[in-house]
């Protein structure tokens, strides 16, 4: 299927910070993407460029397959920093003033406030919301108008766990109404549980892009532990699939080559007669595959 969006060799200086270089990356249609990097890494710049609000030095993008850029901003919802609501005004009114520039009905607001939870609150004054139901309406403001993608920048930031969770599941959620999600963010943890694919950038560079599950793949690891440790080791050595064998901590810790899940393990070794005490998958996050490639 064709991307929603493609990047190629897209550059941007700031006098003589060079903010992004040569990066290209392909947004899959349909999915939840995340450019991650720490902070100054340039991920604001790219969104900024993408949004035809900044104008990049050198490379091109081209949404829908080189759809015109007026009709395509118009399929693309964006929120980069909390939008100004007034504070005196409901939801609903507040989204009257959005909705006219967007050109949105009542009908379109309605269905907004429902998606992101608020209909029950939708004639409370915003002041009297959450940090999380005010980042929930900003989305929403962003939804008017029905586009086929959302562009966030750190949508959790300043949000307390309950407000963090609120909002991944609302991703889920919109991405399940076929909204392709572009959400940039330094919380790799976060990431990690909303993305399907993710574009990780450093001091400007792209280090890596792809689905998170290739990404991540064969960096999983297996503790496993039994009463004789020797023959254990010895025992997996001769077994196909296991590609590093490590002893720490009185446990042996095993790099597994994709495929091989600990169900294959644990019954390879008791057809060798030996009962594991401990089988343990760990799985490396995003975040301590992140902090390698970025310190
Ligand atoms: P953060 O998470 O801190 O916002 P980021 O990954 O979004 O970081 P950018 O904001 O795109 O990164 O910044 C990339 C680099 O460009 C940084 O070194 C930053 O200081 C610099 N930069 C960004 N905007 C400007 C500007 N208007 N003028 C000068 N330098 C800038």
């Amino acid at each position: 299927m064709e991307p929603v969006l493609s990047i190629q060799n897209i550059s941007k200086s700031y006098g003589s910070v060079q903010a992004l270089k040569n990066v290209s990356f392909d947004v899959p249609a349909g999915s939840v993407f995340g450019v991650l990097g720490p902070n100054g890494s340039g991920k604001t710049t790219m969104l900024g460029i993408i949004l035809d609000i900044l104008i990049a030095d050198g490379g091109t993008y081209s949404w829908f397959g080189g759809m015109q850029k007026d009709a395509a901003r118009k399929q693309i919802g964006s929120l980069l920093e909390t939008p100004n609501f007034y504070h005196y005004m409901s939801a609903i009114d507040n989204l009257e003033i959005t909705a006219a520039i967007r050109q949105a009905g009542l009908e379109d607001r309605e269905r907004v406030l429902q998606l992101v939870g608020l209909t029950e609150r939708k004639t409370s004054k915003f002041q009297t919301y959450s940090l999380g139901m005010k980042q929930r309406l900003a989305i929403g403001a962003a939804l008017l108008g029905r586009p086929k993608v959302l562009v966030l920048d750190e949508p959790t930031n300043g949000l307390d766990p309950a407000g963090i969770a609120e909002i991944r599941s609302l991703i889920k959620t919109l991405n399940k109404e076929g909204i392709t999600i572009i959400i940039a963010s330094h919380l790799l943890d976060e990431i990690e549980k909303v993305c399907t694919h993710v574009a990780i950038l450093k001091k400007g560079t792209l280090l890596l892009d792809g689905p998170v599950d290739d990404v991540l793949r064969s960096e999983d690891q297996l503790e496993v532990r039994a009463a004789d440790m020797q023959e254990l080791q010895r025992i997996l050595q001769s077994m196909d699939g296991i590609t590093k064998i490590r002893l720490a901590d009185n446990t042996l810790q095993l790099a597994c080559a994709p495929g091989i899940e600990p169900e294959h393990v644990n019954s390879f070794c008791s057809g060798k007669g030996i009962v594991l005490s401990h089988l343990l998958l760990r799985k490396k996050s995003l975040e301590s595959k992140f902090m390698e490639l970025t310190s």
